[in-house]
């Protein structure tokens, strides 16, 4: 059976009679109930809403306003919808009864009233509305609860569990102020997430090496894992429900100010129910944030990596990685240091602050030298410091109070598995801690720099490497084509001054010799022009007009179309196309393209070039019906010395230089090639220029 406290009860004793309301309020005040009195209906119905009675015992025969019109009246309130309402009256004839019922009255006692009976009848109406404001207590409880669920499953709203959470306490506890409390693991402390009324607790956050304090109330609730309660000055009442997080205290409720007599242990239960939903919700919340914010530093790290790449140059990836660094791990400044292990000595090479930073860092070209600790652990790719941390290096703590940081991390980059340079980030805010995520992204950008540093290394070689060739490809082709001159010379006096006939075949002889020879010469040629073109890096930019250009090269090409009776069309409708380049090169390259495509088109076939404007870009285009070139060949086209050598081409004279040459002008000047071709039926090559606007 209920154990219900009496005293929490409020009867209000309705009659106009004021000895029956006296012997009422005695009764009822024997057995502890609060007692409200009103002279009449009008009176009842102003009672019943300032002060929300229990029970109501209402008389029937009442001036102004009798007791069934009451009675409905009350039932109309949505307030007094389900409170008990007994008839006491002497009318006890079926009709009136049945009209009290009918109005909405819950029972019915005839007066005078016996002293036992109407006792019986509250004690039992009390206790069923005990047992059902427990039981909508327990619905209303079971929906904040869900509610909570339902935000965190749907829309991880932190914010409002939080403020659902600070709300419910609140009033369960009839307390002055709330704050929830959360262990920060980056910060290792434990910082206010939310409050409610103006509180004490908390207001700065609290070191967790401080929250074993023998004592505190704090250090009591981490350590143990149930809720607290204090009291002090006999007033002021602080409890403290912790918020856990798989058997481990994650964090706290703390609440002030908590009236001690209107909360009991059915509402403490409720508490810790509530406690640990808070607890999941926030805990999932954050574990969520965690890994969009390993998903934002993800992105940022393939960024930072690509920059780094697109540099082939060690000192601009050197500035790239420290600025890198700092950014990924947000920072307040990075550094740049390369080691030197035959001097055991570092050299700053680099450093960056954060824009709004105020760290101090030493000038380019300080040295240090670190402690052979020092370079052992930080080979290991990736370590962070602490100047207060637990067993803290002290080789590693030299950079934290050199340059005045909080933490930090370390990331080495090695060649040939030996140090050769480390990237210090620096945290001069606050202490902090790196996640093990965290440092794991650091590490593979070290990783990342080591591998471009090493691409930077055989760059370099590759550059001497390709300089040497083409001064040895410009020498013997220069011995070459002197030597060659003279062969040809001499052929050709020795044609003319030959005195005898030749037959057919001595004559055939000779053709060969010198269409060898200018075979050779056209070759030497190519690979002179190539060589000049691919070591002029600087050029000179002049003004060309490419509308000028195609009309002339068109006009220089037509006798050799002419010749082989194809089809030859320019559409050219733009009357001006200033563009800035090397008309020398650009004309080559133009001449290339279509000399190729009537080269590689069979007489009587048809090439058609055409030249369009869009979005400020010269587009050039040569289509032909000529041979095409088959797809298992087109991926090598613009290779040096590639000849695709179809069906039909193998005796067209060439070197395989052309396109190689085309690609490499056009995209000095910043443009583009592309073509299409089919095997048999013709292809289209193109190129894309900047104008000059
Ligand atoms: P080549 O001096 O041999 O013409 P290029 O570099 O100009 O050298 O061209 C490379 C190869 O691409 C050619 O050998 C040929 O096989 C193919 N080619 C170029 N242009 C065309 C074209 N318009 N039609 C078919 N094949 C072509």
């Amino acid at each position: 059976m209920v154990d219900v406290d009496h005293s929490k009860y409020r009867i209000l004793i309705t009659d106009d009679d004021d000895d029956a309301r006296m012997v009422l309020r005695l009764m009822v005040e024997r057995d502890g109930y609060q007692v409200i009195e009103a002279k009449d209906g009008l009176q009842a119905i102003e009672k019943f809403e300032e002060y929300e009675p229990d029970v109501i015992l209402m008389d029937c025969m009442m001036p102004n306003l009798d007791g069934f019109s009451t009675v409905e009246r009350i039932r109309q309130n949505p307030r007094g919808k389900d409170i008990p309402i007994v008839m006491v009256t002497a009318l006890n004839d079926d009709g009136s009864v049945q009209r009290g019922f009918k109005v909405g009255a819950s029972d019915y006692i005839s007066k005078p009233v016996q002293v036992a009976l109407m006792r019986q009848r509250l004690h039992r109406l009390i206790r069923t509305k005990a047992a059902e404001d427990g039981l909508r207590q327990v619905i209303e409880d079971q929906k904040i609860l869900h509610r909570i669920d339902r935000e965190i499953g749907y829309t991880l709203n932190l914010e409002r569990v939080l403020s659902l959470t600070l709300d419910t306490v609140m009033r369960r506890t009839a307390a002055s102020s709330c704050v929830v409390g959360w262990i920060n693991i980056t910060k290792r402390q434990l910082e206010r997430l939310a409050g409610l009324g103006s509180n004490k607790i908390l207001t700065e956050p609290i070191l967790q090496t401080e929250l074993t304090t023998p004592d505190s109330p704090l250090a009591l609730v981490f350590n143990g894992d149930q809720p607290l309660y204090e009291t002090k000055d006999g007033l002021f009442a602080r409890l403290m429900i912790p918020l856990v997080i798989q058997g481990k205290v994650k964090g706290v409720i703390a609440v002030e100010g908590v009236v001690q007599e209107y909360y009991n242990q059915t509402d403490l239960d409720f508490l810790v129910h509530l406690a640990s939903r808070t607890a999941e919700a926030i805990e999932k919340t954050q574990v969520y944030q965690k890994s969009h914010d390993y998903n934002v530093m993800m992105d940022r790290l393939n960024e930072i990596n690509t920059a780094i790449s697109s540099s082939l140059n060690r000192e601009d990836m050197v500035e790239m990685s420290t600025r890198g660094l700092a950014v990924l791990l947000g920072g307040s400044s990075a550094m740049f240091f390369e080691y030197d292990a035959r001097e055991t000595r570092l050299t700053l090479k680099s450093s960056f602050v954060v824009e709004g930073m105020a760290d101090k860092l030493p000038e380019l070209g300080t040295t240090y030298t670190p402690s052979e600790e020092f370079v052992k652990r930080t080979q290991d790719g990736v370590l962070q410091f602490q100047p207060y941390g637990e067993g803290l290096e002290k080789a590693i703590g030299e950079f934290s109070k050199a340059f005045n940081y909080q933490a930090g991390v370390v990331v080495s980059i090695s060649t040939d598995n030996k140090l050769s340079a480390i990237i210090v980030m620096g945290e001069s805010r606050y202490e902090r801690f790196f996640s093990v995520d965290e440092l794991a992204l650091a590490r593979s950008l070290g990783v990342h720099v080591m591998v471009m540093f090493q691409q930077a290394k055989l760059y370099s070689n590759i550059k001497d490497l390709e300089e040497v060739k083409s001064e040895m490809i410009r020498m013997a082709s220069h011995d070459l084509k002197n030597p060659l001159l003279q062969v040809q010379g001499y052929l050709d006096l020795f044609v003319k001054t030959l005195k005898v006939d030749l037959d057919d075949q001595q004559k055939e002889f000779l053709v060969r010799v010198r269409s060898g020879t200018k075979k050779m010469n056209d070759l030497l040629e190519d690979i002179l022009n190539l060589e000049r073109i691919e070591s002029h890096m600087t050029m000179d930019l002049h003004e060309i007009d490419l509308h000028k250009l195609v009309l002339e090269i068109f006009t220089s090409l037509k006798p050799q179309a002419d010749i082989k009776a194809q089809t030859f069309t320019l559409n050219l409708t733009e009357e001006r196309l200033p563009a800035l380049g090397n008309e020398i090169q650009i004309r080559q390259a133009i001449t290339n393209f279509v000399g190729n495509a009537i080269k590689y088109t069979p007489d009587e076939g048809e090439v058609v070039v055409e030249v369009k404007v869009e979005k400020g870009e010269f587009k050039f285009k040569v289509t032909d019906s000529g041979y095409g070139i088959p797809k298992d060949r087109q991926s090598k086209l613009f290779e040096r010395f590639y000849r695709a050598r179809t069906p039909g081409t193998e005796d067209i004279p060439g070197t395989g230089l052309g396109l190689s040459l085309v690609k490499t002008v056009i995209e000095r000047h910043g443009g583009s090639v592309w073509f299409e071709s089919e095997e048999g039926a013709g292809s289209t090559f193109g190129l894309n220029l900047p104008l000059k606007r």
